[in-house]
């Protein structure tokens, strides 16, 4: 939609062609319907691919500025919170598909509805085919058709089988910002409890990383922003036949040691009370009652009965809390896919392909993928314009 705004506004004739009955339908269910649309804070870090140099290119062509610039343009105003994260001034992601559709009507823009592309091909124009028929006759093509993430929304690969038809390389999809499934006795027990810990990945056995942030026990296994976050490195070494274990401090703000004598100081205020009371003061009690059978520490002991190694343990058991990985909840329930068409085949100044000529691409449906805060619309929208750019140098009006 970015695209075709863009070249309508400058005098080409504009076709798009949606699968859908509707535009924007990940649009209009992001941020939990508030649209994350981009970030302030934007640079390469946020970004997930091993080439810096690509995602540093389009950045600075296509900054949060110019973004906010281009929306505001569209009768677009958007907010920032403190975190960088921008929202449209509305709050609502409604507006922001109504604004684009909006501005495609007016333009002229021909939205193909309910029209799936099967196949394009090239004899000097392009030539589009859907189950409707032929399309034929166009001087550039771009593909944004997204990647396989939330197929009940439209998600699906097909921009990859396109691309390869052209010769293009894909790089194997995975998904990301997921929830984990995990193998783990307790799932059902914990299911619904929500609280803030910090989490560290291991990776056969090596520790790769720490997010602090809210995590959600869930029947299947873990989920919560901070889960999700690290879900793209998870989902990549699952990808890759890897052994994936978290480590979840429940009570970060202590260590091992300092816990295990908080916990001694309040057995020594309280002797009287049972253990399973002590600690349902500290974190939830299902987390309480869960860590002392896991232990095998009768819960009903009271502060005067336990002893210093039950202590450490306990201590032990909710500073160093271990849950294997088995999977990632998949595509279904992923915000957005790693992998894609590969970003050595593409032109970062213009999106163009290096395999066909007026063949651009932008979006998911490349091997670039942002971390949660705002980055994949950041890019969809910053790659959206540099494609159009492309097709506006080479073929000057
Ligand atoms: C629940 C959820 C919440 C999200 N929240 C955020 C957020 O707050 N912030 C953020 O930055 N990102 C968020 N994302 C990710 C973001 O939505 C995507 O990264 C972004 O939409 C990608 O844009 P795109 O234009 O490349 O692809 P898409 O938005 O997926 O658009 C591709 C379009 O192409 C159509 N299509 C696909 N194949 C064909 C075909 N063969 N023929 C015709 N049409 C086709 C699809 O129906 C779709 O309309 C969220 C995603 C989900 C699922």
């Amino acid at each position: 939609m970015m695209s075709a705004v863009m070249l309508l506004r400058a005098g080409f004739e504009v076709d798009i062609f949606e699968q859908n009955s509707k535009a924007g339908k990940k649009i209009l269910v992001s941020g939990n319907g508030h649209c994350n649309i981009t970030n302030k804070n934007q640079s390469p870090e946020y970004y997930l691919l091993d080439n810096n140099q690509f995602i540093q290119g389009i950045l600075s062509r296509f900054d949060f500025k110019k973004l906010e610039t281009y929306l505001n343009s569209l009768g677009l105003n958007i907010f920032s919170k403190s975190d960088g994260k921008a929202y449209p001034l509305s709050y609502e992601a409604k507006s922001v598909v109504l604004i684009f559709t909006q501005t495609l009507q007016k333009l002229g823009g021909k939205i193909f509805y309910e029209h799936k592309i099967t196949d394009i091909n090239k004899h000097g124009l392009f030539c589009i085919t859907c189950k409707q028929g032929l399309f034929d006759g166009y001087d550039s093509v771009i593909i944004t058709s997204g990647g396989p993430a939330a197929p009940r929304l439209g998600g699906n690969d097909s921009g990859h089988t396109l691309a390869r038809s052209f010769g293009h390389t894909i790089v194997p999809a995975y998904p990301v910002l997921v929830p984990l499934v995990l193998d783990f006795a307790h799932a059902k027990e914990l299911s619904g409890v929500k609280t803030y810990a910090k989490t560290t990945l291991f990776v056969n056995n090596k520790q790769e990383m720490t997010i602090y942030g809210d995590i959600l026990f869930t029947k299947y296994g873990i989920s919560g922003l901070a889960i999700l976050d690290i879900s793209l490195y998870v989902s990549l070494a699952i990808l890759n036949h890897q052994r994936v274990s978290l480590s979840l401090n429940l009570l970060p703000a202590f260590d091992r040691q300092t816990l295990a004598r908080q916990i001694v100081k309040l057995c020594k205020n309280v002797p009287y009370m049972s253990i399973f009371t002590i600690l349902s003061g500290m974190l939830s009690h299902k987390l309480a009652s869960v860590i002392l059978k896991t232990l095998g520490v009768d819960a009903d002991l009271t502060a005067s009965q336990i002893n210093q190694k039950q202590i450490n343990h306990i201590s032990n058991s909710i500073t160093n809390f271990k849950v294997q990985v088995t999977n990632t909840r998949g595509f279904e329930y992923a915000e957005a896919a790693g992998g894609g068409i590969s970003i050595d085949e593409i032109d970062a100044k213009t999106m163009g392909s290096k395999k066909c000529k007026n063949l651009y691409f932008a979006g998911e449906v490349l091997d670039v993928v942002g971390k949660r805060g705002g980055y994949n619309f950041h890019f969809a929208f910053a790659s959206g314009f540099l494609a159009a750019e492309g097709i506006k140098t080479i073929n000057k009006k």
